[in-house]
């Protein structure tokens, strides 16, 4: 058998054999190819993914920026309005309120002109101006007089206008940038709550910079600011003009009560005198009329009848009540006067009350008057003018009896009160009406009752008591109930206080 034919099938299979090798082989390429194909889109994929996000990024960053430098500018605007208004916070001076803004305060806020107007008697008043030459504030000064009532009714919207609104085609705002020179612009009213109103201007040239809302917000705040330190300017100088009218009133009203008071004690030092000077006058006399009286009455001038002796009698009583008058007149005019002075020394106040009541015994007996008398011992030393001291006493007790109707109570006690004396004469007489009670101590005052108009009497008792208890320093006064009886309290001074 020939070997081609032999063969033959045998190539054939071979082939077969290499060929399906190959196709298996062709398909798992083409099978990988594919893979390969799938793989290679979701790279690109994920690449355009990436790429968006990369680009997402860099928005994110710019924006960042901005924002950024938006909150840079926020904060440095709000340093200085915090600086402003510490500044006007403190001023309380109108007309030194705009002056604390300056070119410094202007830049921080990101701004390099301002000026402020206030209305004042029919035309805008410019208060500040800065970064303003004055050719441009009179031009602006003659704008607002033409424009007036634009002006006056943003002031009266109480709206802030930016050069924002500029987009609303306004051809005033557009009038605005040109006046004030300035491309971008706030502008504030002040507003406050009494007396003049007017607005804030803000403005720049430049144009690389942009008025935000915070801008706004920021002068608006500073207008507001500045409108409440007018309002503080305005209440203060309310206030200091208030006072100071009300001191040149206490003044006028010091000097005229100062005038009348050295009226009052020149008027008191010529009574005084006065007194003194008739009371000595009238002594003179009385002690003769007195002394003739008495060496009548002892027979010197020879015997005189019944009848005659009786008168005598008569004119020396008149005449002791006479002199007693007069003493205590010119004892109350001496210590007015201050030329008597108490001889203070130390006494013991039981001595003192026991003498004064051994004098009136025949008085007190006559009505049978009680006077239990109870001095603490610490407050029996007193330090005083014994004397004086038995004048005040002789008065009140004398008093008492003259009041308090037979076989009543006459007491005197005294104790230890604040670091003095407290003395009481207390008695169960007539008492004193409500009405009289602050009279008593006034000279020449007697109370209009029935004792009164049947005994006599000169009124002058109670005010020789007061000056003697005022000259050592102490205080007197009395209480009083109808029927029932008075109590005359008074202070003394203690031993070696
Ligand atoms: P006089 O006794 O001379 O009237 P005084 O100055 O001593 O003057 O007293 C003034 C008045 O005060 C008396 O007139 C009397 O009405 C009233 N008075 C003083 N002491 C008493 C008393 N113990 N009880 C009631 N009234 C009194």
């Amino acid at each position: 058998m020939p070997l081609s034919v032999l063969s033959l099938p045998a190539i054939g299979f071979g082939s077969l054999i290499i060929i399906i090798g190959l196709v298996l082989f062709a398909i798992m390429k083409l099978s990988k190819i594919r893979r390969l194909q799938s793989e290679i889109f979701k790279l690109r994929k994920s690449l355009d993914e990436m790429d968006e996000q990369a680009k997402l990024i860099v928005r994110t960053d710019i924006e960042l920026n901005k924002t950024q430098e938006e909150l840079d500018k926020k904060v440095d605007g709000l340093y200085a309005l915090q600086k402003i208004s510490r500044d006007i916070g403190t001023t309380l001076q109108e007309d030194l309120i705009f002056k604390l803004i300056t070119n410094e305060h202007l830049e921080e806020l990101g701004f390099e002109k301002a000026c402020a107007f206030l209305w004042r008697e029919h035309a805008f008043v410019p208060v500040l101006s800065v970064g303003y030459e004055h050719s441009e504030m009179e031009a602006i000064i003659a704008h607002l007089g033409t424009h007036r009532q634009y002006f006056s009714e943003t002031i009266e919207s109480g709206a802030t206008i930016s050069s924002n609104a500029l987009r609303q085609d306004h051809e005033l705002l557009k009038n605005i940038t040109k006046v004030f020179c300035a491309k971008l612009f706030v502008m504030a009213p002040l507003r406050p709550k009494e007396g003049n109103r007017g607005f804030f201007f803000i403005g720049t040239e430049r144009t690389d910079t942009l008025i935000t809302e915070g801008d706004e917000e920021i002068i608006t705040v500073l207008a507001n600011q500045l409108a409440q330190a007018l309002d503080n300017a305005r209440l203060f100088e309310k206030t200091w003009r208030a006072q100071q009218s009300l001191e040149r009133k206490v003044e006028e009203r010091t000097r005229e009560l100062s005038a009348a008071l050295k009226e009052v004690q020149a008027i008191s030092r010529r009574k005084t005198e006065f007194i003194s000077a008739v009371s000595h006058e009238l002594r003179t006399p009385l002690t003769s009329i007195k002394g003739y009286a008495s060496i009548l009455l002892a027979g010197k001038l020879g015997e005189i009848p019944e009848s005659v002796k009786e008168r005598l009698e008569k004119i020396n009583r008149h005449s002791d009540e006479l002199v007693n008058f007069i003493n205590d007149l010119l004892d109350i005019a001496r210590i007015e006067s201050g030329r008597m002075l108490m001889k203070q020394e130390p006494h013991a106040l039981r001595e003192i009350v026991a003498k004064v009541v051994d004098m009136l015994d025949v008085q007190l007996k006559d009505r049978q008057l009680s006077v239990p008398v109870a001095i603490d011992d610490n407050a029996n030393q007193v330090f005083v003018d014994a004397l004086q001291i038995e004048r005040v006493f002789i008065n009140l007790i004398g008093n008492a009896a003259r009041f308090t109707p037979v076989q009543g109570t006459i007491s005197v006690s005294a104790k230890r009160h604040e670091g003095s004396v407290l003395v009481e004469v207390c008695d169960t007489g007539c008492g004193i009406p409500e009405r009289d009670l602050e009279n008593i101590f006034e000279e020449f005052y007697r109370v209009d009752n029935t004792i009164n108009q049947e005994t006599k009497g000169t009124g002058l008792g109670l005010s020789l008591v007061k000056h003697i208890i005022e000259a050592h320093r102490g205080k007197i006064w009395a209480t009083s109930a109808l029927r029932q009886g008075s109590t005359f309290s008074f202070t003394l001074p203690l031993q070696g206080v």
